[in-house]
């Protein structure tokens, strides 16, 4: 999913000129729910949020928490998205904040 060259493919694209506004962990955390939402509602989440993309690609950490969090939608099924990341954010205390 994180292939290198569909990265790059896709930033390609987008000729997003904005390298310069790279995203944070902390603002990538806030984001990452929307774009696991847009993700599972078939959408072009990296298209969508090129920023949000670009920091799960280069950040291991904010990797792991979108994979976990696809995980859990794609488990949790019917239920809301907003539902299940609450309930996530409850389980799972990111590293940053400990
Ligand atoms: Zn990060």
């Amino acid at each position: 999913m994180f292939d290198r060259d569909v990265f790059k493919a896709v930033m390609g694209e987008l000729g997003d000129t904005r390298e310069e506004e790279k995203l944070g962990c902390d603002e990538c955390f806030e984001e990452v729910d929307r774009f696991v939402a847009a993700q599972l509602a078939g959408l072009s989440a990296a298209q969508a949020m090129p920023l949000v993309w670009e920091h799960l690609y280069i950040c291991g950490e904010c990797r792991d928490e979108f994979g976990a969090l696809l995980d859990a939608l794609r488990a949790a099924g019917g239920t809301s998205v907003s539902e299940t990341l609450e309930k996530l954010r409850r389980d799972v205390t990111p590293p940053y904040e400990r």
